[in-house]
């Protein structure tokens, strides 16, 4: 494989950072996940926005515009003539000493994109069964402490998110945040369906995905009422539909929660309306990044 690090593309193997980088030491950077699909990426510039933001955020500051930036996407995926996959952009506030001190002064930022072969998702699963859920007991960071909007390196909220939830034998898990609203999976959105209507939390406490902007932009094609709510788990348990979203993910139904079956048990018929509608606009809307796609774009 290879990897763009700091203005060149690389192998994988020459692709070195320093232990004295602040995304290893503390965390202290940002990044994207990027999907490519037949050689297309579907909302690169929200995602290259949203990564700005979250450096801006932080004050680290992007040495690259953001159409060069997704150039180094689009170059990281043709030097590995890699049409379907995963990219991972990611930005550190770079080489400094030891101690959050150093911050202060660091201007030379660390930039990479990494490229990763996807898993494929089994639709059985999508269109025939769902996932089992489990509602987690750790909380997610609430805003006043990081706000949930800057996609950062520091992930260990839902990494201990993710062993409770590998520890119960659950397939996917929900977060509250510290009021026991409903947040967000531990790298999805959560939607609910009760009576027709599709509601999600609103962003102040969950990651605003770019699938569940998406997803919410399509519910007017989709012939659906659309509402961004605080949620509890009561809405989740009594609900007639829930499903994940995610850039990897698209849309999965979550057909069990805690143990507790989500209306027939089944994929339900909004959810799989939506799935639709976004494999469509994935497909009409994405962008090509191979020039022979350019030809013929
Ligand atoms: N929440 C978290 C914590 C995530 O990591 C992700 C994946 N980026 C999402 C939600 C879904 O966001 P998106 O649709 O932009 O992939």
């Amino acid at each position: 494989m290879f990897v763009y690090l700091n203005g060149q593309v690389v192998p994988e193997e020459e692709a070195r950072v320093s232990v004295w980088d602040h995304g290893f030491l503390y965390g202290d950077g940002v990044f994207e996940g990027i999907r490519i699909d037949d050689g297309r990426i579907f909302r690169l510039r929200e995602h290259v926005e949203r990564l700005y933001r979250s450096a801006h955020m932080l004050r680290i500051r992007i040495p690259l515009t953001i159409e060069e930036m997704e150039d180094a996407i689009g170059e990281t995926a043709r030097a590995n003539g890699m049409r379907d996959g995963y990219l991972r952009p990611i930005v550190t506030r770079g080489i400094g000493a030891l101690g959050i001190e150093a911050t202060k002064d660091m201007t030379d930022t660390t930039v990479a994109v990494i490229p990763q072969a996807r898993r494929k998702f089994d639709d059985r699963v999508r269109f025939e069964v769902g996932l089992k859920a489990k509602v987690l007991s750790v909380r997610r960071t609430p805003p006043e402490s990081l706000d949930p909007r800057i996609k950062c390196c520091n992930y260990l909220n839902h990494i201990l998110g993710k062993l409770e939830q590998w520890d119960s034998g659950a397939d996917s898990g929900i977060m509250l945040d510290i009021h026991g609203r409903v947040s967000e999976g531990t790298a999805e959105n959560v939607f609910c369906v009760r009576n027709g209507v599709l509601m999600t939390p609103p962003p102040d406490n969950t990651l605003d995905g770019i699938t569940r902007q998406t997803v919410l932009s399509l519910a007017p094609s989709v012939g659906v009422e659309a509402n961004e709510r605080a949620l509890t788990v009561y809405d989740l348990y009594t609900a007639d539909e829930v499903f994940a979203s995610g850039t990897l993910t698209e849309l999965v139904p979550l057909t069990t929660i805690d143990g507790r079956q989500i209306g027939t048990g089944r994929p339900g018929p909004v959810t799989l309306r939506f799935l639709e509608a976004l494999r469509q606009v994935m497909r009409d809307e994405a962008v090509p990044v191979f020039a022979e796609a350019d030809a013929s774009w």
